[in-house]
């Protein structure tokens, strides 16, 4: 911990030194966006200040140096999750959309009524609505992995739902609202047995630790710029180069076509074929740039110092009577979810704010889950690199001032 660099990585976000009802920020709302480091800031400015226009389109002197910077930030995402060519990450809005995109492309299209599509019980709105959107559209049916009260994947049971009708595992890579980290390499290995493909809802396991797709072998990986200390509009869809080629677009527009005329349009190759239309060109460069941030401080380092800053969460939240811990996952990241005895979740978060000190409260995008713990919602601290065990304290002592006059 102590090498861990985090003064230094502190100055470099400008929020982190704003006052929030004259009390310094405690910012422990991460999983739901994280905040941005100057570099990305600063590479935005840039990019609208000397160095944007519309890109792959022109020959201007602007444009080709958009579409540089732009395909540069490509590069640095391809090389940051090791996807084995740049045709295999395509820009979409964020996670959301790339689950959209690949229910919408892929299951559409290899799809057929009776099909079966799994997913946990842990699974964001984002890994849920799309699949239920596709099986009211051609009939598939979804089918959910259960979890236990530690809210661990039940992986037996997981395993029994693979069955000659399963077409897509979907499954997320860390739960936003419990915090739990599933063994993909085995969900994998479990689903290519059977000639499964697997997506990995990436979106909070990305800023947290090292992705490899490839030794991962998953088949589709997305993620959000935003959580990744990036812009937000920005999000990553990675899939296997041999199933992108086989999929149809998922929009047509500019920029995705080779040749239109009225009577045929032939598409683009990779990865442009999925990105219709001008998109979120300085946004994708800041995305760039946030990446250049973490790869430098390194996603093992961010990885070992955000697991004992919630090893001391989790202690601290422990003495306190009256806490209750929601999800309590042997492998877990950065996240405490958590209720409080006779103080409702909502009272909780207003409270804490009035201190200085974002949480989340709500049901996090993932009702099924607040279903299966038999609460309304959960009160959540999430943490980033750059969050500090004194910020921890002031959450604690927050949390204990809190049932004081109100437990
Ligand atoms: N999946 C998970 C696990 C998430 O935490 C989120 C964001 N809370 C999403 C998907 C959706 O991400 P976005 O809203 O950025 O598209």
């Amino acid at each position: 911990m102590s090498t861990f660099p985090i003064e230094h990585i502190r100055a470099d976000f400008p929020i982190l030194g704003e006052k929030i009802r004259n009390k310094p920020l405690v910012y422990l709302d991460n999983a739901a966006s994280c905040q941005k480091p100057q570099a990305v800031i600063d590479a935005i400015v840039r990019t609208y200040s000397h160095e944007y226009a519309n890109i792959h389109r022109g020959v201007h002197t602007l444009s080709v140096k958009a579409t540089d910077r732009f395909e540069a930030a490509r590069e640095k995402v391809r090389a940051f999750i090791n996807a084995s060519s740049e045709k295999e990450i395509i820009f979409v809005r964020g996670a959301t959309e790339a689950i959209n995109l690949v229910a919408q492309s892929y299951g559409k299209s290899q799809f057929k009524a009776g099909d079966e599509i799994v997913i946990s019980a842990m699974e964001h709105h984002a890994n849920i609505v799309p699949w239920q959107m596709l099986c009211q559209q051609i009939g598939t049916v979804l089918r959910v992995a259960p979890i236990n009260q530690q809210g661990e994947l039940l992986f037996d049971e997981f395993e029994k739902l693979l069955n000659s009708n399963t077409k897509l595992v979907a499954i997320t890579h860390m739960s936003n609202a419990l915090g739990s980290i599933n063994p993909v390499e085995k969900i994998i290995a479990a689903a290519h047995a059977k000639n499964i493909p697997v997506l990995l809802d990436g979106a909070q396991a990305i800023p947290h630790m090292p992705v490899d797709v490839q030794a991962l072998d998953c088949d589709f990986y997305v993620f959000s710029g935003h959580k990744l200390y990036g812009p937000s509009g920005t999000g990553v869809l990675y899939g296997k180069q041999a199933l992108l080629e086989a999929m149809p677009p998922y929009q047509g527009g500019g920029d995705m076509i080779r040749q239109v005329t009225f009577e045929k349009t032939t598409y683009a190759g990779l990865p442009h074929k999925f990105e219709a239309g001008t998109p979120a060109i300085a946004e994708v460069i800041g995305l760039g740039a946030a990446i250049d941030y973490v790869s430098a401080i390194g996603m093992d380092n961010v990885a070992a110092y955000e697991a004992e800053l919630l090893d001391y969460a989790t202690d601290q939240a422990q003495q306190i009577k009256g806490l209750n811990i929601i999800g309590q996952a042997e492998h877990k990241g950065g996240i405490l979810s958590f209720t409080l005895d006779h103080i409702h979740p909502h009272d909780i978060g207003t409270m804490l704010d009035s201190l200085g000190i974002a949480v989340r409260a709500g049901h996090h995008c993932a009702m099924p889950v607040m279903d299966f713990y038999g609460v309304p919602a959960t009160a959540r601290a999430s943490f980033a690199m750059y969050n500090t065990r004194q910020e921890i304290d002031i959450l604690m002592q927050g949390i204990k001032s809190l049932i004081e006059v109100f437990g």
